[in-house]
């Protein structure tokens, strides 16, 4: 009796402390919602083992708290899989529909069934309600990385678990192979644990989706969502990791938007910005998978193609610099806007930031020679050799 009700009493405050801190990171980071939701999930589960301390052994059992601990329990499940599904952007009708299912399936157990196998039928349809939400957050966790597959894992623990405290109840009926304390036994097993371990990953998850995003930020350009020129840099680093020589033909792009310093004094730095943000367009629209594109100052953006031959790199180059006119159009200005450009291919043994200086050598060549043009950098060696 005095162990059910430390056991209800340190779960109702641990679960309040999780739900706390869970409210303090929806407050503190981002406000995302989910993390907010799952706040909520954690103070259910604290009104559940709160109520289940006064409606247990403190009140001689009445059917009615334990009831409404069941509500508890289900509401804290669905809370948890509506802060999943939200996270993932995903639609929460199952969520609900099943929360809508159990909870009346509950209040007819207690109102029309009663008695003991109203109980046990509540506790069957608390775990069935339980492990629904889990299946929920099971198929909402896209297996996409190896740490997501493992909290899929673990989900499918947890919801193993459940079914087996379902099967207990079942077991425990009037009549049944076991006994009252025996189905406590089996839901005091698995209860805390999986519990606080929800608490941790709901935790960790909201930490991470921050440290994430941070990430994402710091190796983005605001202006263009373009990567930036440190993101660049991470970017081609596995490629031209200690030296190694680079295998696949490389081309490093980088150009220049003409004469922008005057398309900002007559049109203002607003238009100036549109102005770098359809540039930016353009040259993203050029690119296929594996290209990079980066914004790597102020109207001077990157390139880099791979398994591209050069004669093939320089032919979409000037493809891009004859759409400029047309792409920048739109924006008002008189003139048209023109770009130049400058081409390198990365030469064995080749560091990125040499190759990007051969490139902006090259660029700088285009502008000396009048600007929207595109000037092809010739190789290291060919350069000595001249
Ligand atoms: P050139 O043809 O030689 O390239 O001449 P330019 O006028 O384009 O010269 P430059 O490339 O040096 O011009 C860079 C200008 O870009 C200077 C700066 O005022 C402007 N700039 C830099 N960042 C931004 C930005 O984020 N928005 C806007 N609107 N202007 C920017
Ligand atoms: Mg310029
Ligand atoms: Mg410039």
């Amino acid at each position: 009796m005095l162990s059910a009700l430390i056991t209800s009493s340190s779960l109702a405050i641990a679960s309040l402390l999780i739900g706390f801190a869970l409210f303090v990171a929806w407050w503190q980071f981002a406000r995302r919602t989910h993390a907010l939701i799952w706040a909520f999930s954690f103070m259910a589960a604290a009104i559940g083992h709160g109520v289940r301390i006064v409606g247990g052994p403190l009140s001689g059992h009445s059917d009615l708290l334990a009831m409404l601990a069941c509500h508890a329990s289900v509401a804290s499940f669905a809370f948890l899989a509506w802060g999943f599904r939200l996270r993932a952007a995903r639609d929460n009708h199952l969520t609900f529909a099943c929360w809508g299912v159990a909870t009346a399936a509950l209040l007819y157990c207690y109102f029309i069934i009663g008695g003991a196998e109203g109980r046990m039928l509540n506790r069957i349809i608390t775990a069935a309600g339980d492990a629904a939400m889990v299946g929920i957050i099971i198929v909402t966790i896209r297996a996409t990385s190896r740490r997501a597959l493992a909290l899929r894992f673990l989900f499918a623990g947890y919801g193993a678990y459940i079914c087996s405290v379902a099967i207990a109840a079942w077991l425990a009926r009037d009549g049944g192979l076991i006994g009252g304390p025996m189905f406590f036994a089996v839901l005091s097993i698995g209860t805390p644990t999986g519990m606080i371990a929800t608490g941790l990953l709901t935790l960790l998850i909201v930490a991470a989706d921050l440290a994430e995003d941070l990430r994402r930020q710091a190796i983005a350009d605001p202006l263009t969502g373009l990567l930036n020129r440190r993101g660049l840099e991470q970017q081609v680093a596995p490629v031209f990791a200690s030296g190694r020589a680079v295998r696949r033909p490389l081309v490093v792009v980088l150009a220049d938007i003409d004469h922008f310093k005057s398309i900002n004094d007559r049109l203002g730095h607003a238009a100036g910005d549109a102005v770098i943000r359809a540039f930016a367009a353009h040259l993203h629209s050029a690119g296929r998978k594996g290209d990079l594109v980066a914004r790597i100052g102020g109207e001077e953006f990157a390139m880099v193609l791979p398994g591209r031959e050069i004669h093939e790199a320089v032919a979409l180059v000037e493809d891009l610099r004859e759409g400029v006119p047309a792409a920048l159009s739109g924006i008002a200005s008189a003139d048209a806007v023109t770009a130049s450009f400058g081409i390198a291919l990365v030469g064995d043994g080749e560091t990125f930031e040499a190759t990007l200086g051969r490139a902006d050598s090259a660029l700088y060549r285009s502008k000396k020679a009048g600007r929207n043009a595109v000037t092809l950098e010739p190789q290291p060696e060919l350069a000595r050799a001249v």
